[in-house]
């Protein structure tokens, strides 16, 4: 795109005669993640110039967090590059010499680094006893058994059952618990010990999948996440580098950091004859969260030269501040919508993508890092998983608040040692995690202690000397880990979650004002950083695409 200037030849449809006053379409783009920054970079890369990307938070890189301690980088947020062949972030990584050096018989192994490639997973009972390797196998083979037919209701369009509930939770237990009753060759106490286990694989699993539990995944939707082939790799120096890689082109002005959107106006030039006429609201209006980085307070910033024009959509942000703008590219977590699209977006937004952002599923998964002096694990151990003989005939993977941290599924022991020092990785999600949340480092600290001290029967594990969490579910700014399609959602829900505004047939008569990108707007890819990256580059297209020909008419 070398010139803005629309000729005075061009049609005259809303569009150009917008772009003959201004040159340039204006952009907003709200969130710095990895679809925010895709999004700005790809505008910026195709000649667009006048773009912000307002962050609410005091760094970019969203949902991608890395720590350092020490010499080691820690992930709070992603840490795997899942898949590599078509990959955006792999081949982004691989390009820009990020990955480890690996053998294409580390490759064939899956995971690259970070959990020992020969070690074994340990399964401990609350009893403090280790459950034999052959029991585990003979687990873990049928648990994959069922879970491949799980993946077969959305790939060959199976009737769910009624009694699955259209549940990956409710189907799994059922099926698996058949199976291991119905076996005649194990003893009662093996199958006991299998029956435990369920509940442990389905806890892992949630994690996975970022619910409170697999009982709300649905069945029927639960194949349309689409794995990318190729090993899962991990980023030594930082999941983060890849974030400021994306950033690099962008200049600095562009980013506006601890900048919260307060409210999105849309619809502007429809319902107003001129420029927006928006009040600032007072301290005592508590409808809106006030989280880190807000400014709160001041007055708006003065009127702009072209505030008399009609502008679509204009930006609200907490400090006051109004930003007119041509479109607005929304990245913000489903989290985030769930809980503030109501007061986010004026007017309101449409009954269809109000009830997908309900359908639609997003809960927390949160990781617990614990360094240890020395390690206690034996060598051979790559993870500690913990099943409870008690839970042999629980359905639910809810429990009391006093119990949060039955959800803790396990930890997984970083490797190589040389690089992260004997540290523990451990996992819970659900409203467990928001239990833990709130609960301080040292209480943390302390029952994640007794767990492994009562696991692993060994009373002398002294306790971790540094601990490290994550907080997803309460931080205003994201509500949530990643989102997942719920019982009772579907693709169609993502689709609806993405569909820009307003809706219309020709964006020429009524062009696009609000898009929407983020993780949980990409159907196949959700729930990912690559989906994330993707859904900020479609959204860029499609404002790309409907400038083509305005673009090159003025060149
Ligand atoms: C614990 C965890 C583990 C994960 N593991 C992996 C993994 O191994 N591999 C993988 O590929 N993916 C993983 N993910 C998922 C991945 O991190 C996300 O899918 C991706 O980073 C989301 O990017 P995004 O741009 O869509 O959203 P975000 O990163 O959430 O970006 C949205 C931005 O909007 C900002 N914002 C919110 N509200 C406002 C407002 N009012 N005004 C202005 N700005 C606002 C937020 O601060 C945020 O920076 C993981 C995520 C978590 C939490």
């Amino acid at each position: 795109m070398q010139s803005c200037e629309s000729s005075g030849d061009s049609a005259d449809d809303p569009l150009s005669r917008g772009l003959r006053r201004r040159g340039q379409p204006r952009v907003v783009v709200i969130g710095a993640g990895l679809a925010g920054l895709a999004a700005a970079k790809a505008l910026l890369e195709q000649g667009f110039t006048d773009v912000t990307v307002l962050e609410a938070s005091s760094r970019i890189g969203g949902r991608v967090q890395s720590v350092k301690l020490g010499h080691a980088t820690f992930e709070l947020g992603a840490t795997w590059i899942h898949g590599s062949h078509g990959n955006p972030i792999y081949h982004l990584a691989e390009a820009n010499g990020l990955l480890e050096e690996t053998t294409d018989g580390e490759r064939s192994v899956g995971r690259i680094s970070l959990y020992s490639k020969n070690g074994v997973a340990c399964y401990l009972t609350n009893r403090g006893c280790r459950i034999p390797k052959d029991v585990v196998e003979e687990f873990s083979d049928l648990y994959n058994e069922v879970y491949n037919l799980t993946q077969e209701f959305f790939r060959h369009g199976k009737p769910v059952n009624a009694e699955s509930q259209n549940s990956v939770g409710v189907f799994t237990r059922e099926e698996v618990r058949n199976r291991i009753r119905d076996d005649p060759d194990d003893p009662e106490a093996t199958k006991r010990l299998k029956l435990a286990m369920i509940q442990q694989y389905l806890k892992v699993e949630s994690c996975e999948s970022s619910s409170h539990s697999m009982d709300e995944v649905s069945l029927s939707a639960f194949g349309e996440w689409t794995e990318i082939p190729g090993a899962h790799h991990v980023i030594p120096s930082g999941f983060m580098r890849v974030v400021e890689l994306l950033a690099e082109g962008i200049p600095a002005h562009v980013i506006q950091l601890g900048k919260p959107v307060r409210c999105v106006h849309w619809d502007q030039a429809s319902s107003r004859p001129r420029g927006p006429e928006i009040e600032p609201r007072d301290e005592g209006d508590h409808n809106h969260d006030a989280g880190e980085g807000s400014q709160g307070g001041e007055e708006p910033r003065e009127e702009r030269q072209d505030e008399d024009e009609q502008w679509p959509v204009v930006v609200e942000c907490e400090d006051c501040e109004v930003i007119p703008a041509d479109h607005v590219i929304v990245t913000v977590s489903l989290g985030v919508l769930k809980r503030q699209h109501a007061s986010f977006f004026q007017p309101g937004l449409p009954a269809e993508k109000v009830a997908a952002i309900h359908r639609l599923g997003i809960g927390t998964t949160d990781k617990i890092f614990l360094e240890f002096e020395e390690p206690f694990w034996g060598p051979e151990c790559n993870s500690l998983r913990f099943v409870w003989e008690d839970e042999a005939e629980s359905c639910t993977l809810t429990y009391p608040p006093e119990l949060w941290y039955r959800k803790i599924c396990g930890f997984d022991v970083l490797y190589p040692p040389e690089r992260y020092g004997h540290v523990l990785s451990g996992w819970i999600c659900g409203e467990e995690a928001l239990v833990m949340e709130k609960c301080d480092d040292e209480a943390v600290a302390e029952i994640c202690t007794e767990m492994l001290r009562q696991f692993t029967g060994n009373p002398n594990i002294p306790k971790p000397r540094r601990i490290l969490r994550s907080a997803w579910g309460s931080n205003p700014y994201f509500r949530g880990s990643y989102s997942y399609t719920q019982v009772g959602s579907s693709g169609a829900d993502v689709e609806k979650l993405a569909k820009p505004l307003p809706y219309t047939e020709s964006s020429k008569t009524a062009p696009m004002q609000v898009l929407f990108s983020g993780e949980a707007t990409h159907r196949k890819y959700y729930s990912t950083t690559h989906g994330a990256l993707l859904s900020g580059q479609r959204e860029a297209a499609r404002l790309i695409e409907m400038y083509r020909d305005l673009f090159q008419q003025g060149t």
